[in-house]
Formats: structure tokens, sequence, C-alpha cells
């Protein structure tokens, strides 16, 4: 017997999210119905709901696309994941457009991302289409003892930077600065730390500093106490000490803030790559002829392709990325205090919501 099936629903912009009864959800042909382990709070989910940024499907919605579970029922074609542990991708692409058949899923004008443009995660079931889901080991899974909720992350919070050091190319002794340590900016210095690259973290909280100094990262710096001016003297500084480049560094912006974005961007030097991680509505002000001078060049990422899920979890399995000291998990029921509380910035790491089954 399959238990209750609800949803939580944003009906208008700051309101308390409600909870909905579902008449039982079943799955198309090409579809997946799966109980959801857990589903993280992600800084957009926030947009939407204080900041009134947009949502494609019109409200009310279920927000989250940071999910994972198992799947319970599945259509006719999709016959292969029944009872699979999985994760679902944040940008679900529709895998036989122009654009995904030449590898450039996240770009898929028919693509669907669960808490945008079809009902979330913020529930105790989903049914999404079956094409990109990332089956999970559980026997693997159950020997690291991480839990399939803590996995939700994966998608967005690990792979979304995980697809950004692909695409810059981190390699081993590049030196990579990640501003912004919180959330994906903690994943992003474990995951270039990982490629072999040398991390200089970036922030303005010590407490996030701290979390990720013994994490990925081999130096952090405090941007508060610095001008952007002293802030690239130390760093390189570090480099020299440490036998690394003063050009081609890599930056990751992951804070979505302007003070970052004004950061990350006056660290460009020759042969720079600044991926563009975080999102914010601010605009700011740059001298955008500096990537010609320097011969730089920046980049931004929207999501991960399905394709590249598996490498994101393998790293995580094999704990090279690590996932547990940075989620704190809480009963779905609880997702109003939780948003104010993330909101507020008075959570420590990333908050994942937990259904009762
Ligand atoms: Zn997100
Ligand atoms: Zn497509």
């Amino acid at each position: 017997m399959r238990g209750e099936q609800v949803r939580w629903m944003m009906t208008a912009r700051g309101e308390p999210l409600v909870q909905v009864k579902l008449d039982t959800l079943s799955p198309g042909p090409d579809e997946v119905l799966i109980e959801i382990a857990g589903c993280g709070v992600c800084h957009s989910d926030l947009g939407y709901y204080y900041d009134g940024i947009r949502t494609m499907h019109g409200l009310p919605l279920t927000l989250g696309h940071e999910i994972s579970g198992h799947v319970i029922e599945t259509g006719g074609n999709a016959l292969w994941w029944v009872d699979r542990a999985v994760v679902v991708p944040a940008v679900i692409p529709c895998g036989h457009c122009d654009a995904c058949r030449r590898g450039k899923a996240t770009i898929c004008p028919h693509q669907k991302m669960p808490g945008n443009d079809i009902h979330g995660g913020f529930a105790t079931h989903i049914v999404v289409p079956a094409h990109g889901l990332c089956a999970v080991d559980e026997r693997r899974l159950a020997a690291t003892g991480i839990d399939l909720a803590d996995l939700s992350v994966i998608a967005d919070a690990v792979t979304t930077p995980y697809q950004a050091a692909v695409q810059a190319g981190v390699t081993a002794g590049d030196l990579v600065v990640v501003n912004g340590v919180g959330g994906v900016g903690g994943y992003a210095a474990q995951i270039a730390s990982a490629f072999g690259g040398v991390v200089v973290a970036v922030d303005v909280n010590d407490d996030k500093l701290a979390a990720v100094a013994g994490q990925g990262a081999a130096l952090t710096l405090n941007a508060k106490e610095k001008t952007p001016r002293d802030l690239k003297a130390a760093i390189a500084a570090f480099a020299k000490e440490r036998g690394l480049r003063q050009s081609e560094w890599i930056i990751f912006e992951c804070s979505g803030t302007r003070a970052g974005q004004e950061t990350a961007f006056s660290l460009i030097n020759h042969g720079a790559t600044l991926a563009v991680v975080g999102f914010t509505m601010d605009k700011i002000e740059i001298r955008l002829s500096n990537l010609m001078a320097f011969h730089a060049r920046a980049v931004g990422n929207w999501g991960c392709p399905p394709e590249l899920y598996p490498q994101a979890l393998e790293l995580v399995l094999d704990g090279r990325v690590k996932v547990t000291p940075f989620v704190e998990k809480h009963p779905l029921s609880e997702i109003n205090r939780i948003f104010a509380a993330a909101h507020a910035g008075a959570l420590k790491g990333r908050a994942v919501l937990v259904p009762t089954h």
C-alpha cells in the first residue's frame, strides 16, 4: 500500500507554502514515478519565493529541483528503471532535438526543470521523464554510509560546478579561485581540487571559509578585509610560493552577489577563465575589454548535461567530494521554517527536505 502523496505549493511570492494532497500520480510511457528521498533547498528556490524571480510554469507551483529517490512505477518505455535509486537531473533535456544531438543538452529548448517548468521535489512523489536519470548503486551507497537523501544535492549543487570545472578545463597544477564557498562554491572547491587544481577559497564569511579549509581549499581569504588589489596580490604571492602560474587562473564566481562578481572579475589575468556559476539579478559595471586585453574568457553554464552526472556521482561515492558534512536534513513538513531560515542565512549547511513515507 502506497503512502499518501502530497506536495507543497507556492501560491504567491512570500506567501506560506501550502500542503496539497495529490490524486495518485501515474507515469506516462516515457516517464517514471519517484518516491522522493530528499530535495535540496537551492538559492534559486529562494529567488523564486522571496525575490519574485518568475518560474516558467505559472503559480501555484511546487518548487525544488535537487531530487533523489526511488523509482516505484514506470511507463512502458522505462521499465529498466523499476525499483532503482536515482538522482533526477536539475535540468532534464529532451534527448532528441538538434541541441541534444550535438551534446548541448543544457540549452535544449524542450528541457524540463522540476520546480520551474514542472512541479518540483518538495513533495512525497514526482513524475519525471526517464531520460537523463542517474542511477545510484545502493549497495555501494550503503557501504559509504551516505544517505540517498544526501545525494539529492548532486542535482545542481554538485553537478553545476562539476560541469563548470569540465568546461573550464581544470587540470593538475591549475590555480583555481572559488569566490563564494557556501553551498555550490563548497562543492566547486572540492571538485576543482579533485581535478588536480590548487584552490584558493574567497568569501566574506569566516565560518564558510573554515568549512572548506580542510576540504578542498589550500588557502582561504576573507574578501571583506581586503581591497580587490590586495586580494589579487595575496593570491599572486600564494601562487609564487607554490610555484604556480601567474596567469591562466581559473576563477569560479559562485557567490551570486554583486560584490562577489566584481571581485571575481577583478581577478582576471592573462589567459584567465571566469566561470559564472552563481546567479543574481543585480548588474555590475565592468570593463569588458579586460577580456580582450588579457586574452581571457568568461563562460556561464546552466545546469549540467545528464551524461556527466555519473562522473560527478563517482567523485562523491569514492569520497573525493564530501556531501554529508555540508548537508542538513529536515522534515519536509517544516518547509516554511526552513525556507525562512535559509533566507536569513541561519543554516550551516544546505538544507535537504525529507518527506515521511
Ligand atoms: Zn539550484
Ligand atoms: Zn533537446
